[in-house]
C-alpha cells in the first residue's frame, strides 16, 4: 500500500461531485439537539484505507528527505491531479477532499421531525510546515516555527473574513496513534460555518467571568499557575507554557501569550517570537521524554469570526497527547465517551515535573553535538 493510500485525509479515487451526491455519499452538517452541537457528516471520505495498527514500537530508522509518492512533498502530484510547487518554506493548499467546502452540496434531503441539517460550508486547508519529509515541527528552528505562526496569522485573517466562515480551527494531528500515517510535517485548518463546541464553551465561560469579575479568566488561570509554580514548564517575557491544574491528559500542556488577545492575528512581532520560543521548548521536551517523536493533537483556541465580541477570550494553544507511557494509550471509554467527563489516572504535578527535567536540546541533535 502506498504512503498516499494510508494518509489520513486521503481521498478515494473518483470525482468529488459523484462522491458527494451518490448513495452513501452523505455530506452535510446535522444538529445534535441533546449536546447542542453540530456534527459534520462527511461520508464521501469514508473509504479512506487505514491499516489500523495500534501503538507499535517503530524502528527509529531515519526517513528520507523526499518521498516520490508522498503527496505533500514538493513537486509531487496530488490526488486530483494538482501538482505541488517546488516550495522551500511553508506551503498551504486547499484540502483535496475537504470536510467543509465552498461547493458543498446545498440541495439536501430534508430530514424528518425534530432533525435539522444544513450545507457543510467553509474551507479546509492543509499547511505543510517544511519541504523536508524527514523533519517534524519539534525539529524546526525557532525562526521556522515563527514563520509558521505568521502563516497561521494570515490564514486566520483571510479565512475569518469570509462571510460564511464563523470560526477558524487550526490544528495538527501528529502520529499514527492519532490517525496520521504520513509523517510529512503538516497541520490542517477547518474554517467552518459553525463554532466548534469546545470553543463555544470556552467563549461562554470567558464572557461570564468577564461580566462577573471584569477580569480575563485565562489570565487568572496563568496567575494561579504562577502562584503555585510546580506545573510551569517554560516562560519568557511574553509567553508561557504549563500543564494546567485541571489537565485531562497525562502530558497535556497549554502554550500562550501572557497578554490577552482574541486570536493569534493580534500578536505583535515580539510576542510572536516569544511564543515560537516557548512552543519550540515544549515540543523538544516532548520528544526528549522517551526519545521518540511524540504524538499529539495540537490545537489553536481562537475567538470565533462570527462578528461577536468574545469578551475576555484569551488565545492559547493546547496540546492533547494520547500517550501515558511509550506503549500505553489513554483510551477514551465509559467516563469520557459515555459520560462526557474525563477521568485522569495521573497527577498533573508529577507529569509537569517530568517535563521540567527534560533537556531543551533535541535528543537527535544532542546525539550529534560535540561534547562541551
Ligand atoms: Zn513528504
Ligand atoms: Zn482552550
Amino acid at each position: 500500500m502506498s504512503a498516499i493510500a494510508q494518509y489520513s485525509f486521503d481521498p478515494t479515487p473518483g470525482s468529488r461531485a459523484s462522491a458527494a451526491g451518490g448513495a452513501g455519499g452523505t455530506w452535510e452538517e446535522r444538529w445534535h439537539p441533546l449536546r447542542e452541537e453540530w456534527v459534520i457528516i462527511a461520508a464521501h471520505r469514508n473509504e479512506r484505507p487505514w491499516t489500523g495498527d495500534t501503538v507499535s514500537r517503530q524502528a527509529a530508522e531515519p526517513l528520507p528527505h523526499y518521498v516520490a509518492d508522498c503527496y505533500l512533498c514538493p513537486g509531487n502530484a496530488r490526488v486530483h491531479g494538482d501538482r505541488n510547487p517546488q516550495y522551500d518554506g511553508i506551503f498551504v493548499f486547499d484540502n483535496d477532499l475537504p470536510c467543509v467546502a465552498a461547493d458543498a452540496p446545498v440541495a439536501l434531503p430534508p430530514p424528518t421531525g425534530v432533525f435539522r441539517n444544513r450545507a457543510a460550508r467553509g474551507r479546509a486547508r492543509v499547511v505543510c510546515y517544511s519541504p523536508l519529509h524527514s523533519t517534524t515541527l519539534a525539529e524546526l528552528s525557532v525562526d521556522q516555527i515563527r514563520a509558521l505562526l505568521e502563516c497561521w496569522q494570515e490564514q486566520y485573517r483571510e479565512l475569518g473574513a469570509l462571510p460564511e466562515v464563523n470560526h477558524v480551527l487550526i490544528f495538527e494531528n501528529k502520529g499514527k496513534v492519532v490517525g496520521v500515517s504520513n509523517p510529512h510535517p503538516h497541520g490542517q485548518i477547518y474554517a467552518t460555518n459553525f463554532v466548534f463546541k469546545t470553543i463555544a464553551v470556552e467563549v461562554d465561560a470567558a464572557a461570564r467571568y468577564w461580566r462577573d469579575h471584569r477580569r480575563v479568566l485565562f489570565e487568572d488561570i496563568v496567575a494561579g499557575e504562577k502562584a503555585d509554580g510546580r506545573r510551569i514548564i517554560a516562560e519568557n517575557d511574553s509567553a508561557i507554557s504549563f500543564v494546567p491544574y485541571f489537565a485531562r491528559y497525562a502530558y497535556e500542556t497549554y502554550v500562550a501569550p501572557k497578554q490577552s488577545h482574541p486570536s493569534i492575528a493580534e500578536l505583535s512581532a515580539s510576542e510572536l517570537t516569544d511564543l515560537a520560543g516557548v512552543l519550540k521548548d515544549i515540543l523538544v521536551r516532548y520528544d526528549n521524554l522517551w526519545q521518540l517523536s511524540f504524538p499529539y493533537v495540537l490545537v489553536l483556541h481562537q475567538a470565533p469570526t462570527d462578528g461577536t465580541t468574545a469578551e475576555g477570550f484569551h488565545f492559547h494553544i493546547e496540546f492533547h497527547p494520547p500517550l501515558r507511557s511509550p506503549n500505553l494509550l489513554k483510551y477514551l471509554a465509559g467516563p469520557e465517551i459515555g459520560g462526557g467527563s474525563f477521568l485522569s489516572d495521573t497527577s498533573p504535578e508529577q507529569k509537569a515535573a517530568e517535563l521540567r527535567t527534560q533537556p531543551t536540546a533535541h535528543y537527535k541533535l544532542a546525539a550529534e553535538a560535540p561534547a562541551p
